[in-house]
Order: C-alpha cells, then structure tokens, then sequence
C-alpha cells in the first residue's frame, strides 16, 4: 500500500537524506512522501524492494525505450564488458553508431557523441554561437533542455516574473545563475507566430540560433504547432540564425524522429536517452559546415573543443547499436499504436467519468491536462496545473494497482509492452477517475 512508512522504499528515502540533499540525486523523481525505490525490472515490469510489481510507464523518461534488461541489449552489452570497457582511443563501433544515426535522422550529416542530453543540448548551442559568432540564443518558454545554465532559463517561469505574453522575461530557474547568461537568452511563447517573429527581429544582430523542443515533455506534449515551427525556420533561414531542435525525448516519436514526423529539418540537433538503449548517452549533429566547429582537421583546428572521458563510452555504444536496431519500422507502428490506444482509452475514461480533461502526446509519449480548454503555451498550461487533486489521487490508484507513471502525469512506453497492458491502465484509470467522482458527490 502506498504510501506507507513501514515500506522498504519509505525506508531508503529516510536513510538517503543522511547522505545526500534532499535524498535525492535527480531532482525530477522526488514526489512526496516518498519516491518508490524500484531495485529490479525485467521486460515491461519493474520491481520495488518490497516485492511489489509494476508496469513500467515512465520507461527512464523515454531512455528505456524497449524496456528492462532487454535480451538483445545485454547480449551485445555482455560481448562488449567482455572486450573493453573504458579506453582513451576511439574505437570502431563508435563509427557504426554514427552511420546508423546519420542514415536515419534527417538532420544529422556529421554527430559526435556525450554522455547526456544535457551536454548534448550544450554542445549544440556552443556550436552554434560558434558558427555564427553571435552570442546569444532563443528559446521557447516552459521548455525543458536539461541543466545546462543558458538551457534552463525560464524553464519554470510563474506570473510573478515572467512579464509580457509579447516579450516573456527571462528568468532563472536555479538560484545563482549569472544576469549575463539570461542576458543571452531570448525567452519567446510557444505558438505566436506574430509575437515570437517580432522578438526575434529585435534581437538577430545578436542571435546565433532557436533552441525548440517540438513535443514539449515538460508540458505533458501540448502541441508544438507545425506552422509555427516553419515559420520560426523560415526567419532562421532568411536571417542567419541557426535552427536546433532538442530530440533527447522526442526522438521516439517516428522512425526519423519528430523532424521526419514533422518534415522539418533543423540545422542542428541534439538528442540521446533511448540512443543508449537504457544506458547513457548524449548525441548532437547536423550540417556538415556547422559541426566543423569540431573538426580537429580544419585549417587552424577546431573552433569549439568537445573533450569528455565518457564521449562515446564503448557499453553506451554496444547498447545503442542494439537499441537502435531494435527500433525499426516495426518497432515504431507497434509501439505508436499503444499510444494512440492510451490516449484513446484516457479520453474515453475522463469522459466517462464525468471529468473535464484531454489528453495530448504523439507517438508513445502520452500526457494530459484535466480541463477542455485549448492549451497552446506554457502560460496555459500554468492555470491548467493547478487543478492538482485528481492528478494525484490517481498516481496513488496507478501505483496501488501496479502501474509506474509519472508524478505530474506524463505515460511512457517501451516496444516490449502488450495491448493488455495498455487495457489493464485504462481499467485501472476508468476505476480511480468513478472513484474520485463518487468520493465528490
Ligand atoms: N532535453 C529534453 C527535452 C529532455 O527531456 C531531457 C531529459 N529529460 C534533456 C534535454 C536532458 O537530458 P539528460 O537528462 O540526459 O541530461
């Protein structure tokens, strides 16, 4: 039963704050009273230190893409922590990675590897201020981009700071960032074409290019528009500004990414998570003469240095290949048909129920908002998470019933689940929404 104190899990959480601030060493799975500790997972489920199982729908926020301990994965996993497992050389399937990163992702003509989404994310702002010789960058607000200082500005805006719909401030999301690094951000609101248009001509003495999230996970999926994403491409083109669209979660959307979904091909792009098939991986790339900014043989060298103990960690890349060619054609229809089952059945449950709410998402990433109202910026989205309460009584159901979601709301799935698996959460939705509105009445 959660939550209870006597739990294993609750447990840990109280040994763990002796050590380490707050218990916890990634900020994003704190939930309160206690995070369930999960110590084994195999295929589709995980295993919590008291023996209970779930089904996991987080799926390490879109890394584990084919679930846990998949047998592919460990068998080339094995071959490799057999071979070699850390050297300062580059090795031969680094480049076969590469190949196969290059063949299928529109973008990428050149890619280097990092060890996260974070670095990967950073890299290609450095590239690009690089490239152009102008310092600053746009941003869209409400994005997640990882942790990378000019990355996370305005990540978590609020009314208090965050100015204008026209001209949205930017803020610090973390105490002590530098006025200059929110200087060289420029912060605009998703989907106003008009508005974010204006801001950027205000700034393109100065801008080397937009950072875009096209499938915002931080905003449980509110769409992106493709319109706006064009025109914002269209003003990069005419004006010298690079375009780069952060993939580290959205890359599970199509076989070629979003950017294939969407038919836009960015300048640069960053990604990673279920690159590495469950293990860590950072990778970034794009054209050829913007990602020469590394090219260690260019006339006077490099322009921008790329070291990194980790780059290219010889298990992340025996993982990845394995990842990588785990996820075909095949792997994506099946998987993006759960979703679209998920999303379908959520409706129908909310529905139901009697609850106002619509779900969002694409592909395997599925979230939702409870209220009917057209979401459209992070400002939307903001009123709408206030009405917290269903959100949390049906975490508690979920997890009391199997089911590891996200906290805020937020499903992700892995290629190894069964349409079974997806009717056992909507029965188990469909059971704590009726509950939540008879608890009402
Ligand atoms: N960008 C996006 C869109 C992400 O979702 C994440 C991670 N959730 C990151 C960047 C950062 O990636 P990492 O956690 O691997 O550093």
């Amino acid at each position: 039963m959660y939550p209870s104190m006597e739990s294993e899990s609750a447990q840990l959480f109280k040994r763990a704050q002796v050590v380490m601030p707050g218990g916890n060493t990634r900020s994003t799975l704190y939930y309160p009273p206690y995070p369930i500790y999960i110590t084994e997972g195999r295929g589709s489920k995980a295993i919590d230190p008291d023996g209970n199982e779930y089904t996991d729908f987080i799926n390490c926020f879109s890394a584990s893409i084919h679930g846990h301990c998949h047998p592919k994965i460990i068998e080339r996993v094995q071959q490799q922590l057999n071979k070699l497992i850390s050297v300062a050389a580059p090795s031969d399937a680094e480049i076969e990675l590469a190949e196969i990163l290059v063949d299928r992702i529109p973008s990428f003509e050149r890619v280097r590897f990092c060890s996260s989404g974070t670095e990967a994310v950073m890299h290609t702002i450095r590239a690009a201020r690089a490239f152009t010789g102008k310092p600053r960058i746009a941003k869209v607000e409400g994005c997640y981009h990882g942790t990378y200082d000019a990355a996370e500005v305005s990540q978590n805006s609020n009314p208090g700071n965050w100015g204008e719909a026209s001209a949205p401030a930017s803020t610090s999301t973390s105490f002590g960032t530098p006025d200059g690094v929110k200087d060289d951000v420029v912060v605009l609101n998703m989907n106003d074409i008009q508005g974010s248009i204006a801001i950027l001509e205000n700034h393109k003495e100065h801008l080397a290019g937009v950072l875009l999230d096209v499938l915002p996970a931080r905003m449980n999926f509110i769409p992106m528009k493709p319109e706006y994403i064009k025109a914002i491409q269209a003003w990069c083109v005419a004006n010298g500004a690079l375009l780069i669209f952060d993939e580290v979660f959205s890359l599970r959307g199509g076989y070629r990414g979003m950017q294939g979904e969407y038919g836009v091909t960015p300048d640069l792009t960053a990604t990673g998570k279920l690159v590495g098939g469950g293990f860590p991986i950072g990778v970034f790339g794009g054209r050829t003469d913007v990602m020469d900014v590394f090219n260690v043989l260019a006339d006077g060298g490099a322009k921008v240095t790329h070291g990194g103990t980790h780059n290219a960690h010889p298990v992340s890349i025996a993982a990845g290949i394995a990842s990588m060619k785990l996820w075909d054609q095949a792997a994506v229809t099946h998987i993006n048909g759960l979703g679209k089952r998920v999303r379908q059945g959520i409706d129908a449950a909310l529905r139901d129920a009697g609850i106002p709410g619509t779900t969002y998402g694409y592909g395997s990433m599925i979230g939702w908002f409870y209220t009917e109202d057209e979401l459209h910026t992070y400002r939307d989205i903001h009123t709408a998470q206030h009405q917290k309460g269903v959100q949390g009584k049906l975490f508690k159901h979920w997890l009391n019933n199997g089911i590891l979601a996200a906290a805020r709301g937020g499903l992700i799935l892995s290629t190894v689940m069964t349409e079974a698996e997806i009717d056992h959460l909507i029965e188990q939705t469909s059971e704590a929404f009726n509950a939540i509105q008879t608890s009402k009445s």
